[in-house]
Order: C-alpha cells, then sequence, then structure tokens
C-alpha cells in the first residue's frame, strides 16, 4: 500500500512538472493576517500567514516581497526618481524629502519562518530578499510565517493618512506582499509610485483599531453584527461593543490585493444591484460631499449593467466605493477616490476605477511592463460607459458618436512633438511622465479603439467579451490579446501590435490625385498615399452629389482578410472591399463607376477612429 502511493504521488509531482514546463501555471497565495493598529501613534504591529504554492517547474530558493511603505523615506528610490523625473506628479515631488521621522512610513520584519525553520532575509528599500532554509519544491505548498511592524507615513501618494479631504487613514499597498513569481521569473521591481503585478489569492484579514472608526474595504466582512457602522442589514440592532476597539473581519477570494481605509467621521451607504452585487459607498458627509454620493448608487447600479454586458460579468460578491487616497486609485473589490466632486467627476472617477476590476484584477496583465492593456483599455470602458450614461440622462452631458476623441488627441499631440516612447517601455522606465501618462492611457486606448476599427464593431464586440472570458485570472500577454483578436476575425494581425506597442511608427494617409478615368471620362480614379511608416486598413468614404454614399475598404495584405462592414461607424453607406493594399507600396489606386464631377466629397478616416496624424491631407472636396 505504502509503495503504490509512493508511486503515485511521484507520479502526480511529474504530472505537476510536465503541466508547468509546457502549459499555463500561476503561483497561488493565501494570506492571513492579524493587524493590531494604535490610531494614536499611526501605528500596527502585524502578523502575516502566507501559505505558498509553488506552481511553477522550478524549485525555489528564495523569494521576495514588497515593503512598499519604505518608499516614503527620505532617499528612497521613490525620492530620488521623482526628484529627477522633469515632469514629477505634483503630488509627489520633493515631498518625500521632507517627511519627519513620525511622518515617514516603514515596515520592519521582526521575524520570518518558513514551515517553523528561520529564513535569512535583508531588506533592500521597498523590497525583501529572503533566502530559504530549503528550495519550495515544484508543486509545493509551504508556510511563511512573519512578523512586522509599520508606520504609516503622511499621505503623500496613494497611500496614507491624513490625506488632503481629512480622510484618517488610506491603507493600500500597506503589507508585506509576496512578489510575482512566472514564467519571466521574479518581478521585484522597487516601488517608485507606479504599477503593481501580483498572485491572486484569498486574504482573511483581521484588523483591530480603536472602535470610533469607520472602514471601508476589499472584501466581504464577516461579523457585520458585532460591527455594525451602517454594513448591518437595516432592522438589525447591533449592540455598542464593550471594549475600547473592535475586530473587524474580513474575507476576500480570488484577489490579487488588498486595501482598506478608516476614518471616524466615514458613513455608510449600502445598495443591491440589479443582479445582487453589493454596492458600499463610504464617505464622509459634508457640504461638498453628500448630495453627490447619494445619488452614486443608482447611477453605478446602471454603469454595472452596461459593464457586465460589454466587458463580461463582474464575479465578485461586492464593490466599495471609498472616500480617500489622492484622486482615484483601483483595487480588488474596491476604489479609493477623492471625494469632494462634481457629480461628472464623481461618477467618472467611479466609473474608471471599478472598470480597472476588469483589466487590472480580473485579467491582471503584468502592469507594469504593460501598463496600456490595463489603463488603456480602462479609459476605454470608461468612455464608453459614461456615454452610456449620459445616453440614459444620469450625468451631465451630450451623448458623443466619437467618445474617445480625447484620446487620439493626446496621443497626436505627443507624437507630434516626438515625445512619445513606444508602449512596450517598462512602465518604471518612461523617460517622463507625459509619456509614460499619455501612452498608457490614450494610446493605449487608441490601440483597442483602432482594433476596433480593423476587425468592425460587430466582431469586435465579440473577440472583447472571449478576451475576457479566456483570460480571466490568468495574467494574459499583450500576444494573448492579439490571438484571441486574430481568432474571433480570421485575420492576421500580429503587424498590428509590432508598429503601434513595439515602435513609435505613426500613421499618416493623404488622398492624392483625383482624376477623370473610362472612355469619355465615366469613371474616376482615386490615389491614395500612405505618408506614414505605419501601414493600415483604409476607409475611404465617398458622397455623392445626391448625397448618397458609399464606404471603399482597403485591406492590408499582411491581414489576409478584411472586416464585412462597419454600419455603426458609417450609417447608411453601402460598404465594397476593394484589392489589398501590399505594405510596401507607399501609393494605392482605385477606380469607381462614376463620373468626377458627380463626387461631392472624398474623405479617408472619416470616423476619426484611425490615429491619423495629419488631418489635412484626408479630403478631397469638389471645387
Ligand atoms: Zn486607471
Amino acid at each position: 500500500m505504502k509503495k503504490v502511493l509512493f508511486c503515485w504521488s511521484l507520479c502526480a509531482l511529474f504530472f505537476v512538472q510536465l503541466q508547468a514546463q509546457y502549459g499555463y501555471w500561476q503561483q497561488a497565495v493565501d494570506y492571513t493576517m492579524d493587524i493590531d493598529f494604535n490610531v494614536k501613534n499611526n501605528r500596527f504591529d502585524g502578523k502575516q500567514l502566507l501559505k505558498y504554492t509553488n506552481n511553477s517547474p522550478d524549485q525555489l530558493d528564495r523569494v521576495f516581497y514588497h515593503l512598499y511603505f519604505n518608499a516614503f523615506q527620505p532617499g528612497s528610490v521613490m525620492d530620488e526618481r521623482n526628484k529627477v523625473l522633469t515632469d514629477s506628479d505634483s503630488r509627489v515631488r520633493n515631498r518625500i524629502s521632507g517627511l519627519n521621522k513620525k511622518e515617514m512610513g516603514y515596515t520592519k520584519i521582526k521575524s520570518l519562518k518558513m514551515d517553523g525553520k528561520d529564513t535569512e532575509y535583508f531588506e533592500n528599500g521597498t523590497i525583501l530578499e529572503v533566502i530559504l532554509p530549503r528550495s519550495i519544491e515544484p508543486g509545493e505548498t509551504v508556510t511563511l510565517d512573519m512578523e512586522f511592524e509599520s508606520q504609516v507615513p503622511l499621505q503623500i501618494r496613494r497611500s496614507g493618512r491624513d490625506n488632503a479631504e481629512g480622510v484618517r487613514y488610506s491603507m493600500s499597498q500597506w503589507y508585506p506582499k509576496i512578489c510575482e513569481y512566472d514564467y519571466m521569473g521574479w518581478h521585484p521591481n522597487p516601488y517608485i509610485g507606479r504599477e503593481f503585478h501580483s498572485p491572486w489569492g484569498n486574504f482573511t484579514v483581521n484588523i483591530t483599531i480603536d472602535k470610533s472608526y469607520v472602514l471601508g474595504a476589499t472584501g466581504v466582512l464577516q461579523n457585520y453584527n458585532e460591527v455594525g457602522k451602517g454594513y448591518q442589514p437595516v432592522d438589525l440592532q447591533v449592540a455598542e461593543p464593550k471594549g475600547k476597539t473592535i475586530t473587524w473581519k474580513y474575507k476576500a477570494d480570488n484577489v490579487i490585493d488588498f486595501v482598506w481605509a478608516a476614518d471616524p467621521d466615514f458613513k455608510v451607504i449600502q445598495k443591491r444591484a440589479h443582479d445582487g452585487t453589493r454596492m458600499y459607498f463610504v464617505y464622509q458627509p459634508g457640504d461638498r460631499t453628500t448630495e453627490n454620493w447619494t445619488k452614486l448608487p443608482q447611477i453605478m447600479d446602471e454603469a454595472l449593467r452596461f459593464m457586465n454586458k460589454r466587458y463580461g460579468k463582474y464575479p465578485y460578491p461586492q464593490y466599495s466605493f471609498i472616500q480617500g487616497g489622492d484622486g482615484g486609485m483601483e483595487y480588488p473589490m474596491a476604489t479609493l477616490i477623492t471625494g469632494e466632486r462634481s457629480l461628472g467627476s464623481l461618477v467618472g472617477v467611479s466609473v474608471h476605477e471599478w472598470m480597472h476590476s476588469w483589466y487590472q484584477f480580473m485579467l491582471a496583465t503584468n502592469e507594469a511592463l504593460y501598463p496600456w492593456m490595463d489603463e488603456g483599455f480602462t479609459t476605454f470602458g470608461t468612455n464608453e460607459t459614461m456615454n452610456y450614461l449620459r445616453s440614459k440622462k444620469l450625468i451631465p452631458g451630450e451623448v458623443s458618436d466619437h467618445e474617445h476623441a480625447r484620446s487620439y488627441l493626446g496621443y497626436g499631440n505627443l507624437a507630434k512633438a516626438n515625445q512619445d516612447e513606444a508602449l512596450s517601455t517598462h512602465s518604471d522606465h518612461y523617460i517622463t511622465n507625459a509619456a509614460y501618462g499619455i501612452g498608457s492611457y490614450s494610446k493605449g486606448n487608441v490601440f483597442l479603439n483602432q482594433m476596433e476599427y480593423i476587425l468592425g464593431e460587430e466582431v469586435f464586440a465579440e473577440a472583447l467579451l472571449d478576451y475576457f472570458e479566456t483570460w480571466k485570472f490568468k495574467h494574459p500577454t499583450p500576444y494573448d490579446f492579439i490571438r484571441v483578436m486574430e481568432k474571433n476575425s480570421g485575420m492576421v494581425l500580429d503587424w498590428y501590435q509590432e508598429y503601434f506597442v513595439n515602435t513609435t511608427k505613426q500613421i499618416d494617409y493623404g488622398i492624392g490625385k483625383v482624376e477623370k478615368a473610362g472612355l469619355m471620362g465615366g469613371k474616376t480614379k482615386i490615389n491614395i498615399e500612405r505618408i506614414g511608416q505605419m501601414p493600415m486598413p483604409i476607409d475611404v468614404l465617398v458622397t455623392m452629389d445626391d448625397g448618397t454614399t458609399t464606404v471603399y475598404h482597403i485591406p492590408l495584405d499582411i491581414m489576409r482578410g478584411a472586416k464585412k462592414g462597419d454600419p455603426a461607424l458609417y450609417k447608411n453607406a453601402s460598404f465594397t472591399v476593394l484589392e489589398d493594399w501590399d505594405w510596401v507600396n507607399p501609393n494605392y489606386s482605385f477606380e469607381i463607376k462614376t463620373k468626377m464631377r458627380n463626387i461631392e466629397k472624398i474623405e479617408i478616416n472619416a470616423s476619426k477612429k484611425m490615429a491619423d496624424l495629419n488631418t489635412e491631407n484626408d479630403q478631397y472636396v469638389k471645387s
């Protein structure tokens, strides 16, 4: 019996290794944390049990953790980086240099054992390197048992105490967090204030804090009947706790991070959305908040309706909108947003941060390597959802037929000034904040919007949902995204990523000569020129003097396919697919069976969905 078991477990291990080596794998984490928080000196003691499962095919003889709070100390890499950046975020600049002992942040490790045995560890700024007493084998789960103490920094960026609106604690990136290990190896990026990447797991977090405080957090509150504070069902009476503190007990499953915020003045509004998702709105009531925060629940319910349909079903049991932080920042099942805003701005930031649940928390591409797949795609979803809310008259403003126009403008201005850097740049390593910010948010959005232009709206809508269903909870890369688009469209799309992501080559097409052709001039010859270095499929919209319109679509040869039409882009226009345009050729011409004098107007890129950087050569109008 023993022998058989032994053999079986060996075989199982072998199988896990094979699967890991040749297929997809990801690490798994399971955190249990007990936090004892002191609101008088802004410090806390923490105990963390981390069950770590090594699903990789590799033996791991060391692990790394992030210690984000150590960034908020004079001389830290975040401090140095932001002093050097020519366009540093005004929230950071040289503010870290000015922090005194009581204002700076830290996380100090008091002890760390693996399966009861001591480890050797070294703190290096925001990264903790741990030499393990023995390797973690492929397929093995170990327990890392840590004690630590931290001081919450004065709010500089994202997390910290006493933010500009007077919220006491914005607790993001606050606990020792294991770094991601994936097919590319470890990702122990020092924290300079940019992006995140981490494994999914389950969190059990118990926070003991002065009983006057109200919390908002990632995770489902387990003991609302002890805590109350607006989290209990309306008809449930909750007794006043006896001691000076309360322990808030949370669980969150399948998330990549855990955030919380606390303030004695917080008020909680709860609402159950149409699909059963519980929404919590946690804010400080006042002249500049109450009116708009009270309107938010109904609006976000309607936003979720659109987001579920367009981007895939939101799978978590709840979501919390929490006043805190220094603008808007996304976390799993929650966001920290500043709260003193106009209704439009409050809804905009709420939609944007919730939208991140799709691209940062369920798809969770490596945000440090591909920030555009998070911020850009999230911006795309934000703009569409806001347009939907405008159409429902839930927020002020006109419905736009090009809700992404500002992203095109932002990217265009940066590119024309030759300030853009390739989207393949690691987010920490962009030369300027502008190139990182406009690249990630605006060009990233343009990337997705142009994909819709290439595929046509119907095929794209299905492909976008397929991307979500295929890759949710799996950390896709740009290649995985492109493959899903290819499979749904039947097109070859590698060239699109190679040009638009890996280079800064630009798009510029123009209308050349329009001339009489055919016997007796019964036809018209239209010449199109590629001036920019990046090739694209082209839509040519021809308007006749009787008002009829036709779109002539010119596929790119290397696409090996063409969209079938795009009725949403060109209302009532008929759609004709022409011969392919060879990517090597700067010129292309075609004839239409119409007398030149009957043509009123010829336009390329009439939809403005292609990031053509020079619009001056895009139109021919009858003289
Ligand atoms: Zn964002």
